[in-house]
């Protein structure tokens, strides 16, 4: 009997849990097609959509396009519900979103930081999260979590930055030092990326996905099956640190001749600097000099796409992904190098996976990483609630 009850308590929770779901995946959605999508009974839809509706987690949303018969009631997650932040910490600034519990962007916000020190950035990010709020006037209360994207490894159980060598950190425990009242989710910026490209760019509906961040260093975050992959250890798509060059430059990992070694803006200025002696530029200096034609820019950003090319070949063949997305600066060039890009990818990739893969630039500038940890606190919340 005791046993009854619960499995009727559990089914019950579970059917509400799917409703939810459901509206948050139809954005907006009629009670029929809620009925007809779920198998449920218009009885339990009903009694779950009033409880929902208490709950204020949904709200009426006007009324379908009669098609005979009565005309149905439409229903959307209500916005305000809880907000989430969406944070990208990058090298030398961080990038944030805002977004309302439907998931629709609300606000963002750039601030560039001097300083690299843990306890020294910390602080600031504390505050750039309070200002996000309050310039959309959204109180604090409101906040239903933060997720913050790193350029470095995160630990599996404890949710801490295990690693960051971009900026210098080890053994950081990000949650514990901005100490907020709410949940922080961490997650590898690259892996946030690829999510944010799923949700709001040009992968949206993508199943595989491949997202590469080219920055100081080279991510790669993998969409497998509409999901985002970690690996074993939450380690996964470290396509960064693979042999390019055998007895290549050292790598910050420990090996040599990585391909970050040879793809990335770090990589790019070493070689810029190599040629030119000129070791002050920064990488949208050197993108500017592309677009003037500067020669040895040029010639810079050739052996950089070849070698950006020979890399995601390796990729699209160990991956057989849909779709490629780039991410970094150097989507700004995207016009100086994309046909040059494709054939080396061609001519380095199987036939078949060549011919099935979508190559693209980015089209978020650099809010994919924070998009997608927007996207990732609300799925943590949803589930919660469910
Ligand atoms: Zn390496």
């Amino acid at each position: 009997m005791f046993k009854k009850a619960i499995n009727q308590e559990l089914m019950r929770n579970n059917n509400k849990a799917q409703i939810l779901r459901c509206v948050k995946a139809k954005q907006v959605v009629s009670k029929r097609e809620l009925t007809e999508e779920l198998g449920l009974s218009t009885t339990t839809v009903s009694t779950f959509i009033r409880e929902l509706e208490e709950e204020n987690l949904i709200q009426n949303s006007g009324v379908a396009r009669s098609t005979g018969g009565r005309r149905s009631l439409l229903y959307q997650l209500k916005p305000d519900y809880c907000y989430t932040l969406g944070l990208d910490l990058k090298v030398d600034r961080v990038v944030g979103v805002l977004l309302d519990f439907k998931g629709d962007i609300k606000a963002e916000k750039e601030v560039t930081f001097l300083e690299r020190d843990e306890w020294k950035v910390i602080p600031l990010l504390k505050t750039f999260i309070h200002n996000l709020l309050a310039e959309y006037e959204i109180a604090w209360s409101k906040r239903g979590g933060s997720g913050i994207g790193i350029p470095g490894v995160v630990n599996n159980e404890a949710e801490s930055s295990d690693f960051a060598p971009n900026l210098g950190w080890k053994n950081v425990d990000l949650p514990a030092m901005l100490a907020l009242d709410k949940p922080i989710y961490l997650e590898n910026e690259a892996n946030a990326g690829a999510l944010g490209e799923v949700v709001f760019g040009l992968g949206k509906n993508v199943g595989h996905l491949a997202y590469i961040s080219v920055g100081m260093g080279i991510g790669c975050g993998l969409i497998i099956d509409h999901k985002l992959f970690s690996g074993h250890l939450r380690n996964a798509g470290e396509f960064g640190h693979m042999t390019v060059e055998p007895e290549g430059f050292p790598c910050r990992c420990g090996n040599r001749g990585c391909w970050e070694v040879y793809a990335s803006n770090s990589a790019t200025l070493r070689m810029y600097a190599e040629a030119t002696n000129n070791e002050q530029i920064t990488f949208p200096e050197f993108l500017r000099k592309c677009q003037e034609n500067d020669y040895h820019a040029t010639e810079v950003l050739r052996t950089v796409t070849k070698y950006l090319g020979l890399g995601i070949a390796s990729v699209i063949n160990a991956l057989n992904p849909e779709m490629v997305v780039i991410g970094g600066e150097i989507t700004n060039v995207k016009s100086l190098i994309f046909n040059s890009l494709l054939k080396e990818i061609k001519e380095r990739t199987l036939e078949k996976s060549f011919s099935g893969v979508r190559l693209d630039f980015s089209q978020l500038g650099n809010r994919a990483a924070a998009l997608g940890m927007g996207t990732i606190v609300l799925e943590k919340i949803i589930n919660a609630l469910s």
